[in-house]
């Protein structure tokens, strides 16, 4: 198949633009019409996946960080970020990376960790505000379910579990044509008064333009009126970190174990424990430092995360107990979810995860 469809379905589950300000998910190299049969999973893309990618007869390697950050201004090989981009554009390998925007979706990397630890009722832990927009439109009474019904279809109208939401008021509407009208109802060169139904439903606004074009082509008028309103409601879906339950409390020791256990973690970095049993769990995969108030405030027991430095440490202040368990550990499946979600939707496309550790972390132990 094209690497675009692989891409476009990749993008449909978590939209780029889910994504933080600072990360460089998408299609780093590559060109999105090129063939590809099989794909490399891996969390890095260092030199040694470049090579089994090279290896394995591999077109495309799907990593969760990506190789490019910032921009690259020369290509000497001097770096492992020039020799890798460097060498897959020799050996027509595209690289992707789907970072930031699989960590900030319902069914991403904290829902993985989260589903680890069998977490119950787990939530966005910060979620994202300025994603979402309200549309409103005017459609005669007659052409109101089709409308409704294609603007839907286009992604508006979801909110937390429920879809197929808007708001509906009658009223009447007016437009006069001028000459080079041709309107659906009226006649140009007078005012004609219609009856018509004011909708108003959320949408996603990276589904803008593909919910503008479903309002036009559903819409019988000539000129479709419509307001597209800026919300600053919060996505419940998306957003940093997630927060959820255990079935039984543990103490605090037990939990550490237990983590150690399912997350595979050599050693855990964690605060003094608080004498209170552990039941709100917060998660958070890769550096999650900067979520430590939000699962302070969510009433967290621990907070999982990775990339804790000294001083930060201290922030616990005795009401929770922060819980370094290595940026690696705390992402290692999101290679199994990757897998999962491509091969699940493209049964006949090979996929293959990678046989590389590529945590650069070592442990003496
Ligand atoms: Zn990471």
């Amino acid at each position: 198949m094209k690497l675009a469809q692989l891409t476009a379905y990749l993008e449909s589950l978590a939209p780029l633009a889910y994504q933080e300000e600072y990360d460089n998910s998408g299609l780093i190299v590559g060109h999105p019409d090129s063939e590809i049969h099989q794909a490399l999973i891996s969390l890095d893309c260092t030199e040694a996946v470049v090579d089994e990618a090279i290896a394995t007869g591999c077109q495309v390697i799907v990593s969760h960080h990506p190789i490019v950050f910032k921009g690259l201004k020369k290509f000497n090989g001097k770096t492992y970020v020039e020799r890798v981009v460097e060498k897959a554009i020799r050996h027509n390998i595209a690289i992707y990376a789907i970072h930031t925007n699989l960590d900030n979706i319902m069914t991403g990397v904290n829902a993985r960790i989260c589903e680890t630890l069998g977490l119950k009722n787990s939530r966005i832990l910060a979620p994202k505000h300025q994603l979402l927009k309200k549309l409103v439109t005017y459609v005669p009474v007659a052409q109101a379910e089709e409308v409704r019904s294609a603007l839907f279809a286009a992604g508006a109208g979801n909110i937390g579990n429920y879809s197929e939401v808007s708001f509906n008021a009658e009223g009447f509407g007016t437009f006069k044509g001028n000459e080079h009208t041709n309107p659906y109802v009226g006649e140009p060169g007078k005012r004609h008064r219609e009856h018509e139904i004011r909708i108003e439903s959320i949408y996603p606004a990276n589904l803008e333009s593909k919910i503008i074009m479903a309002l036009v082509l559903s819409h019988p008028y000539e000129e479709v009126a419509y307001d597209l309103y800026p919300i600053t409601n919060q996505h419940q879906q998306v957003g940093s970190g997630m927060i959820g339950e255990l079935e039984n409390a543990k103490n605090a020791d037990a939990f550490l174990a237990f983590v150690k256990e399912k997350m595979h973690a050599s050693v855990i970095r964690h605060t003094a424990f608080t004498g209170k049993p552990i039941k709100k769990v917060a998660v958070c995969g890769g550096s999650g430092g900067f979520l430590l108030k939000q699962a302070i405030a969510a009433g967290a027991d621990v907070f999982i995360t990775a990339d804790y430095k000294y001083h930060e440490f201290f922030d616990a202040e005795g009401k929770i107990v922060i819980a370094d368990i290595g940026h690696f550990e705390s992402e290692q499946f999101t290679q199994q979810l990757l897998y999962e979600i491509i091969q699940n939707k493209f049964v006949n496309f090979a996929v293959r995860l990678t046989k590389v550790n590529t945590n650069p972390v070592k442990y003496y132990i």
